[in-house]
């Protein structure tokens, strides 16, 4: 069927308005991207997602949106979506009335600024898929409204030993910040549930920790790891890869996998042959490591009596990817 889709966008950033729209049979989408105007309509248009740039202006938005007893889910990322940014908000709709994503590429969490620099942005077609997939709201805050000034980058968070092992070790500062930025948009959303996905295992920690120390009453939901056909872990990073690379990348769950169904030799000669195998292949490999799945300890070996995780990170040429698969009893 012919594409003939207009796309009508409504933009009232500074009292400015502009349109676009797509029309698909006959069926129109209008994008709201909501600034310093208060629109008391757009949430009775049942299907629409409205943006909001502005804090106040959502928080203001939520009180009012919010039924009474009803649930509020959070999905925040850094855009560049792919399908396990999509699982979550799909869980999210399942278990609450409304479902706010927030697209944020959050500078304090990077310690690399190639990286940053480089990080994909998809911001059109990360609007369309939200909008298609039934998110209602979407905070895109540019980086004035998160970090207002020097002093809202400067607070410390206790994390104690989670921020000195695997992430943490190798990007030193990345959790601070990741904690910074889920603090203020927690602070924003007040969600009843945040949905982060397990490909970030050890961000789900943190944030267990980060929702401790703020004592507030969000349940965290750790959604599983969408993988490529090939077994690659979904990632925004993924990108950035070649096809030839994106081929390769795929070793890296196959490498966990294979050392998960060897959990009766002994762990650190299969991770030194694993890591070598890698290396060989083209890889950097960061860390590849046996940890206790409900509180990170690394482990020399295998063990029946608790639950655990293999966690990897490795370089294929400039970008860094990530890994885990979980080995429960
Ligand atoms: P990001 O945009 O990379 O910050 O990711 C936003 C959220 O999506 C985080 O909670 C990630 O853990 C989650 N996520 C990223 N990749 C995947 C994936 N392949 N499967 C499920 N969740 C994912």
């Amino acid at each position: 069927m012919a594409m003939n889709k207009i796309l009508f966008f409504v933009d009232i950033y500074k009292w400015l308005i502009s349109l676009i729209f797509f029309l698909t049979g006959g069926k129109v989408t209008i994008f709201f991207v909501h600034t310093n105007v208060q629109l008391n309509v757009e949430l009775n248009y049942k299907g629409f997602m409205i943006i909001y740039k502005h804090a106040t202006d959502l928080k203001k938005q939520l009180t009012k949106f919010k039924i009474p007893n009803g649930s509020v889910g959070f999905v925040p990322t850094m855009g560049a979506l792919h399908e396990g940014h999509l699982s979550l908000l799909r869980q999210s709709k399942k278990a609450a009335e409304i479902t706010v994503a927030s697209i944020f590429v959050n500078p304090t969490q990077f310690n690399n600024a190639d990286d940053f620099k480089k990080y994909p942005k998809t911001i059109e077609q990360d609007v369309l898929l939200l909008e298609t997939n039934g998110c209602d709201i979407l905070f895109l805050p540019d980086e004035k409204e998160i970090y207002p000034n020097e002093e809202s980058r400067q607070k410390h968070f206790d994390l104690g030993y989670l921020e000195t092992i695997l992430e943490g070790k190798f990007r030193p500062g990345h959790f601070q910040g990741v904690c910074l930025v889920v603090e203020k948009l927690l602070n924003i959303v007040e969600a009843d549930f945040l949905f982060m996905g397990q490909k970030d295992f050890q961000q789900c920690m943190v944030i267990k920790r980060l929702i401790e120390i703020m004592n507030v009453n969000v349940q965290l939901i750790i959604c599983p790891i969408l993988r490529e056909e090939t077994g690659l872990a979904m990632s925004s990073r993924n990108l950035r890869l070649t096809a030839d690379e994106r081929i390769l990348a795929a070793k890296l769950h196959k490498a966990l996998l294979s050392i998960k169904n060897n959990c009766n030799e002994n762990f650190q000669s299969l991770k030194n042959k694993t890591v070598t195998d890698l290396e060989n292949q083209g890889f950097k490999v960061d860390y590849l490591e046996l940890a206790g799945k409900n509180n990170l300890a690394l482990l020399t070996d295998f063990n029946e009596k608790e639950d655990l995780v293999l966690l990897i990170a490795a370089y294929l040429n400039e970008v860094r990817l990530i890994d885990n698969v979980l080995i429960n009893h």
